[in-house]
């Protein structure tokens, strides 16, 4: 099977099982896993953050940063399609009693004048306080599309200026670090708190990692214990994570090569209709005429080929480690012969 469901469905490689199998271990609830910690301070050291927390997933992590930073009653700001309002389960309201204020952005990325906009007067005894700006980048729904850097400075100084932490969901931003030719350190210096999955583009079986300050990742260990997160040995994972920061980084530019040869061969068909800009490793497009999104799918799967209808008339692909040069160019072959 040529899977394109999603970037999470990768298994480790020869190498990482080898790097998980050699792991020194311990128990992570008592601080004494040594591989988790290193995991957690290369990280920090990555993005020149003060402190790290491995965590069993990229929700517990959004999720944890999110209880942190607000108290109940309190509103979060973020795009509609956000990945923490959209697909955590309800858990921002189930965790932490916040409510959402949803901005309509362009392809899940907001402007400073918008979140600036989205504020509410502290001095307004009806309207919740507003404690928390989140960003998603890459955006998931918004087809792997990356934020114009410049502009989350421009939203850094307004949450500056009404003194908002501000959050990234980074479970991609592995990806748009090497589409924009960005930096680690750079995201480090403007957010108050990042999460970065290691199981999705990276090729990590399980994890995510949230950053933060000293004080920030302590709260988040006693956050993280009381949803159940604390675990014991788990340094095979982190090792899976190290080896993941290692080796799997650089390479996401090939994925992204083999999104863009895929949506090539895909727009040169009748029953291919909008598709959103492939910025990264994810295409999002409309299914019309001959097929429905559904349809379409189920004639992929004939070839084994594995995609997602979001839609009756949207489907989803995701390239990842996973992906071979060879399953792209059948992907291609399949697509040109519907
Ligand atoms: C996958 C994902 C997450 C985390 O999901 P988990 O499956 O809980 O690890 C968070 N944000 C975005 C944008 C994602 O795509």
């Amino acid at each position: 099977m040529i899977d394109f469901r999603s970037d999470t469905v990768t298994r480790p490689t020869a190498a990482m099982r080898n790097a998980m199998h050699l792991a020194p271990l311990g128990d992570d609830v008592f601080g004494e896993d040594p591989t988790i910690n290193a995991l957690e301070a290369k990280t920090a050291a990555l993005f020149g953050m003060e402190a790290a927390i491995f965590c069993p997933s990229g929700t517990m992590t959004n999720q944890i940063a999110i209880k942190c930073h607000t108290q109940p009653g309190d509103e979060v700001i973020c795009d509609q399609l956000s990945h923490i309002y959209q697909y955590e389960g309800g858990g921002i309201a189930f965790n932490s009693g916040a409510s959402v204020r949803l901005l309509q952005g362009n392809r899940g990325r907001l402007t400073a004048a918008q979140v600036k906009d989205g504020i509410n007067n502290p001095n307004d005894i009806h309207k919740p306080v507003t404690s928390l700006v989140s960003l998603e980048n890459t955006a998931n729904r918004g087809g792997g599309s990356c934020y114009d850097f410049e502009e989350i400075h421009r939203i850094k100084a307004v949450c500056q200026e009404h003194n908002l932490p501000l959050h990234l969901d980074g479970a991609r931003l592995f990806n748009a670090l090497v589409a924009k030719k960005e930096t680690p350190l750079q995201y480090g210096q403007v957010f108050d708190s990042i999460s970065v999955c290691l199981s999705k583009g990276l090729g990590a079986p399980v994890g995510s990692v949230l950053l933060g300050k000293h004080d920030f990742i302590r709260k988040a260990r006693r956050i993280r214990k009381a949803f159940g997160g604390g675990m014991r040995q788990a340094g095979m994972l982190a090792a899976a994570g190290i080896y993941a920061l290692d080796n799997h980084v650089e390479r996401l530019e090939q994925d992204h090569q083999h999104a863009q040869a895929i949506a090539a061969a895909l727009v040169k068909k009748d029953f291919i209709g909008e598709m959103l800009p492939v910025e990264t490793n994810i295409l999002i497009f409309e299914v019309k005429e001959r097929f429905t999104a559904p349809q379409l799918s189920a004639a992929l799967k004939q070839q084994n080929i594995l995609v997602t209808a979001i839609s009756p008339v949207q489907m989803r692909l995701v390239v990842h480690l996973d992906i071979q040069p060879a399953m792209v160019q059948q992907t291609i072959n399949a697509i040109e012969h519907l």
